[in-house]
């Protein structure tokens, strides 16, 4: 969206606000776009001089790679560092950009983009999987030995030094991983919508975020004082002090309604009659840390933090561990797995993806699942293998119907007869069940809930199928409604077919973890609300304020009007 005033420095960027709350704080941008290097060719007789820069330019990179690997105590992430400590000293592609800077006369930063291009155009044709995911190893090398080459610092999120403001392009799960959330106090973006992955990342550590903030890059200079208002969507450079003011008030009000709100968060949720409506979390990491007693289950444990930030893929002892792990952090408590769901705008490092046109409507989650069986059946064992030490239910994404479950079912004995055969122990009553995230199944719940134990609603990814709109394309965000008449209807049929059916239904797409959107879907029939663990208590506090009756009562009112307008008002949403 656009500037709407400017006034010497002062600038009021605007966007859609997707994690609410309000910060100040300098500008930490972001983010190593493509960098831009021209391919510039040097005066002759320079050769030695630029040869001895291009050379400095390695050691430097080499020494900036064996500090992070020092600094990092992530065995995975230090080991990715080493394998590009050794890419830096492959002699082929050495021996070939010192050419390129020596005969070509190109100066180096472009010899290496040049070399280092083609070298990893070639890897990632190759046939072996393994080996075109190296291809990316070497284009991130690119980057860092060009932006040393260009003498310019990084810039990273992981260790900050004071409190910034994060702006980017759009921060990937990959950066995310690393973010560091004691310092990073709001992230603005230029793209993603309300319900990306970097929103939601946001959300789950409660960071003020902005999203859909056109060409904030371009304007936001890197250190400048930002005010970020995630409720208004506002991001306003270089404030008065009369903003600043407005903003320290705005913080206040907030932390009184969150430690008012902070009350409900050990107490069991549950409506103000005292209709129990379990509250799950929405986990992503195997070290998370919420207190039992704010829980009642993990509704949504997204396996793919064990794929993103890692340069092999997870082999089946290293996923065991980790979800033994969680389901040992859950105590007995219920773990909703979800197998994996890479593809769409998930791309790990350690798995080669062909680009795809559309990708989130193309080999993504369930359906990669069955394109590379090797990978599903290594997910699956190690699930299973954890079902003997918790309450471990397995969910797929991106079921599109009846095939997609019984398929994924047929794995599911696969891998239990191969772990019989090596005498590897499992829970063979282990439940089995679907995200609805696709229409197509959404809209035949009854069959699907003949065919599963339970279901998990992804609003998230429902949103965007039923509406045609991109969750990441902020073009596309006034597009993106969740709170349509057309969700509206499709979330309580499936809640009814489920229900008559008795089998377990919960909600874990961002919906369930907004107050508003929780009383909607309990009026509309869901007793099972899964959320990032930020939410727990916005969202328990809203439920001991109505009883089921009334919240039934809303959900009625809603579900007679015609426009997402109509219905955010009628919930009393600002929109
Ligand atoms: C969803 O689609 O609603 C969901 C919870 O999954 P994700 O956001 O990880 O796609
Ligand atoms: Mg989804």
């Amino acid at each position: 969206m656009a500037e709407n005033n400017r006034d010497g420095r002062r600038l009021v960027l605007t966007g859609n606000p997707v994690s609410q709350g309000i910060a100040v704080a300098r500008a930490y941008v972001y983010g190593e776009r493509e960098p831009e290097v021209c391919r510039r060719h040097y005066e002759p007789g320079r050769e030695a001089e630029k040869l001895e820069g291009f050379h400095r330019a390695v050691g430097l990179a080499k020494e900036e790679l064996a500090r992070l690997a020092e600094e990092s105590d992530a065995v995975a992430w230090a080991e990715i560092l080493q394998a590009h400590c050794m890419i830096l000293e492959d002699h082929e592609l050495l021996l070939r950009t010192e050419s390129a800077v020596r005969e070509e006369r190109l100066e180096p930063e472009a010899a290496v983009e040049k070399v280092f291009e083609e070298f990893a155009g070639l890897l990632a044709q190759a046939v072996d999987p393994l080996i075109a995911a190296r291809s990316a190893d070497i284009r991130d090398v690119k980057k860092r030995l060009i932006r040393v080459c260009q003498g310019r610092e990084e810039r990273r999120l992981s260790r900050l030094e004071q409190d910034v403001i994060v702006v980017a392009k759009e921060l990937l799960p990959g950066d995310t991983a690393a973010l560091d959330p004691a310092h990073v106090k709001g992230i603005v973006t230029e793209d993603g919508g309300c319900n990306s992955h970097s929103a939601i990342l946001a959300r789950s550590h409660g960071i003020p975020a902005v999203a859909g903030v056109a060409d904030v890059l371009c304007r936001v200079p890197h250190g400048a004082l930002l005010a970020l208002d995630a409720v208004r969507g506002q991001v306003i450079l270089e404030p008065s002090e009369e903003e600043l003011d407005l903003c320290r008030k705005g913080q206040e009000e907030m932390l009184r309604k969150r430690s008012m709100e902070d009350r409900y968060l050990s107490r069991p949720g549950a409506t103000k009659d005292g209709v129990s409506i379990e509250v799950g979390i929405n986990v992503e990491s195997a070290r998370f840390e919420v207190p039992g007693e704010h829980y009642d289950y993990i509704g949504l444990l997204r396996t793919e933090f064990l794929y993103m930030g890692s340069s092999a893929l997870p082999s089946e002892e290293e996923q065991f561990q980790a979800y033994k792990q969680v389901l040992i952090r859950a105590g007995g408590k219920p773990v909703t797995l979800r197998t994996l769901d890479i593809g769409g705008d998930k791309r790990p490092h350690c798995l080669w993806l062909p680009k795809e046109e559309n990708p989130f409507l193309g080999n993504r989650a369930l359906r990669l699942c069955f394109a590379r069986p090797e990978l599903f059946m290594t997910q699956l064992r190690a699930a299973l293998r954890a079902s003997a030490y918790g309450d471990l239910w397995l969910m797929f994404p991106m079921a599109g119907g009846i095939e997609d479950i019984r398929l994924a079912k047929s794995y599911v004995r696969e891998a239990m007869a191969r772990l019989e055969e090596g005498g590897l122990s499992y829970n063979p009553h282990i439940r089995l069940g679907i995200m609805v995230e696709v229409p197509s199944v959404a809209l035949t719940a009854d069959l699907a809930a003949e065919e599963v134990d339970f279901a998990s609603v992804g609003t998230n990814d429902l949103t965007q199928y039923v509406c045609a709109a991109d969750r990441t394309n902020r073009e596309a965000a006034a597009y993106y409604r969740s709170y349509s008449p057309a969700m509206l209807r499709l979330l309580e049929e499936v809640f009814a077919a489920f229900g008559e059916r008795n089998k377990p239904v919960s909600v874990c797409g961002e919906m369930a973890g907004s107050p508003q959107g929780a009383v909607l879907l309990t009026g509309l029939g869901a007793r099972k609300l899964s959320m990032s663990p930020a939410c727990l208590a916005g969202v328990k506090a809203a439920l001991a304020k109505i009883t089921v009756e009334e919240a039934r009562a809303l959900a009625h009112r809603c579900r007679q009007l015609k426009t997402q307008e109509e219905i955010l008002d009628c919930l009393g949403v600002g929109h």
